[in-house]
């Protein structure tokens, strides 16, 4: 029970470091039945619902993350229990701690095929209309499991930006910048006053690489240089005191913006 409340309260972004003991998938994972040596084909989950509030609850079961498609027949031949709200459902191979819910299975190919392709050749017209599509479906995905953003390709993690902006109401433009290969993005935001330009730029760094003073000043230079309003660094990291301290009295044209701002956007993304 005390479980379940903690991870609900997760879903609302309240504790999102403690409790997440995501198991990531690589090619060579196989199935998590002790003694197969099939590749995984599927994602395990451990899902639920609340009547009451229409709230679900989807999670990796970290008792048995992955599974091939043999031990998934098997698990569901011989799953006793009725899947209901606030039910349990006991399984030969899954949720081995009988947690509230039941066990749900995502194909590995559809769940990770576009997580984990190598940056798709993105233009700035087939970013809106293809784009989206792939998004939606990621997107849904990366706000149930936040860390799973530190394994974006970084071009990917720019497009995820760019369109989360994108959906936010900003018209955005993703343009190649000559430097390193990454792009900055340009986003405008219109509103019957003013209309507002945003360039931003993405960091798709491990945890612990914080983004530095040096990266913040280059961008404001970047922002004076095209004369954009807002200069903003989106980061699955966070950024070092020097950076912070720099962008404080300039907060009208820089904006940083980290790991928890990161997961508030996804959820917010419908
Ligand atoms: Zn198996």
């Amino acid at each position: 029970m005390i479980k379940q409340s903690i991870l609900i309260k997760s879903l609302k972004g309240i504790d999102m470091e403690n409790i997440k003991k995501y198991i990531g998938y690589e090619p060579t994972t196989k199935c998590s039945v002790t003694g197969c040596e099939n590749n995984a084909d599927s994602e395990v989950y451990l899902y639920d619902y609340y009547d009451s509030t229409n709230e679900e609850f989807f999670e990796q079961d970290y008792t048995c993350p992955f599974i091939c498609k043999e031990h998934m027949n098997i698990n569901e031949e011989k799953a006793r229990g009725e899947k209901i709200p606030r039910g349990s459902v006991r399984y030969p191979y899954t949720n081995q701690h009988y947690a509230q819910g039941y066990t749900r299975y995502q194909p590995l190919l559809e769940v990770y095929s576009e997580v984990f392709n190598e940056g798709l050749p993105v233009n700035n017209s087939s970013l809106r209309v293809d784009f989206t599509e792939v998004n939606a479906e990621l997107i849904k995905y990366l706000s149930r499991n936040p860390e799973l953003m530190y394994k974006l390709d970084p071009r990917k993690f720019e497009e995820l930006v760019a369109e989360i902006f994108s959906k936010k109401g900003y018209d955005v433009s993703l343009t190649q910048r000559t430097r390193d290969g990454g792009k900055d993005i340009y986003a405008i935001r219109r509103d019957s006053i003013v209309s507002t330009l945003f360039v931003i730029e993405t960091k798709r760094y491990s945890k612990t690489n914080k983004v530095g003073v040096e990266i913040v000043r280059g961008l404001y230079g970047v922002k004076s240089a095209e004369r954009a309003n807002v200069g903003m660094i989106v980061t699955t990291s966070s950024f070092t005191k020097d950076a912070i301290d720099f962008a404080s009295p300039l907060n009208y044209e820089l904006s940083l913006r980290d790991f928890n701002n990161l997961t508030e956007w996804l959820k917010e993304y419908k």
